[in-house]
């Protein structure tokens, strides 16, 4: 399935008008914690003055909505303990998670995993296309290290604040970043993130289907001449299912109406 990403830059945002350029070394993936579900209402808080904080992008269940041109630099990271930080380095996105638990300190409290295991499935989709996304754009290599993070990664790197994200949630559901970047490798590589539903049977069947198309499109007036001497030749055989001038010949029916008109032409020669 195709990301929709649509664009919503929050140019009231202090960061976005300091407009300071970012190269994009890396991807980090944020969760907002905070059980908000729907973006519009970060972007809502985040679009004026006097916000301490911008990302490149919020997913939802939805999609993807970016929220800075790629080559800003963001606030998302903070400083980590060696005195770096991931704003000068990396892209950043949101993940809003799903409605119905709060929080004590970094810790999700009445989070109801069954219940939120389609809406996980959604978003992790979601941040999967878009980083891919972003890998391929800016050359990136999501398997190298230090490449693909998520916050909490990063502040055991050194390069952001102790913050929690996203392995306070996403392990709940079985989803490990190691599994994440793999699967960011696997959606460049195969363009599983373009039609993740299409099967060999699928196509096979679309491409029948198209074929059978083509094959009832009424020829045009200008092959009238030549396709009733075809005909009457019997170099084009009818059948059950017409001529199907609108078709593609295989090399089997090419040889074919070869060696019909071999036998024409060899007929025509013996009359001398
Ligand atoms: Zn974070």
């Amino acid at each position: 399935m195709q990301l929709k990403l649509k664009e919503q830059l929050l140019t009231q945002n202090d960061c976005y008008r300091e407009g300071r350029v970012l190269k994009p070394q890396g991807v980090m993936v944020h969760s907002t914690g905070v059980a908000q579900p729907d973006p519009q209402v970060f972007l809502r808080g985040w679009n004026k003055p006097g916000v301490e904080k911008c990302v490149h992008a919020f997913v939802w269940k939805g999609g993807a909505i970016q929220t800075l041109p790629w080559t800003t630099r963001g606030w998302h990271a903070g400083t980590g303990t060696t005195g770096r930080s991931a704003n000068n380095t990396h892209l950043s996105f949101e993940c809003c998670e799903p409605a119905g638990h709060t929080y004590q300190g970094g810790t999700m409290v009445d989070y109801d995993v069954k219940a939120n295991e389609g809406y996980v499935q959604d978003i992790y989709r979601n941040a999967v296309a878009l980083t891919a996304r972003l890998c391929r754009e800016f050359s990136l290599d999501p398997l190298k290290p230090g490449v693909v993070i998520c916050h909490r990664e990063g502040y055991e790197q050194g390069i952001a604040s102790g913050h929690a994200d996203v392995l306070h949630w996403w392990p709940k559901h079985g989803i490990t970043m190691d599994q994440f970047r793999r699967d960011v490798a696997q959606a460049m590589a195969g363009g599983t993130e373009e039609d993740e539903d299409m099967t060999q049977e699928r196509f096979d069947q679309m491409m029948e289907q198209y074929l059978a198309q083509r094959a009832k499109l009424a020829p045009a007036d200008w092959s009238a001449q030549a396709r009733k001497w075809a005909e009457q030749a019997g170099i084009v055989a009818g059948g059950a299912q017409g001529q199907r001038y609108g078709s593609f010949a295989t090399r089997e029916e090419l040889v074919q109406m070869l060696s019909r008109l071999d036998q024409l032409l060899s007929q025509g020669q013996s009359k001398k």
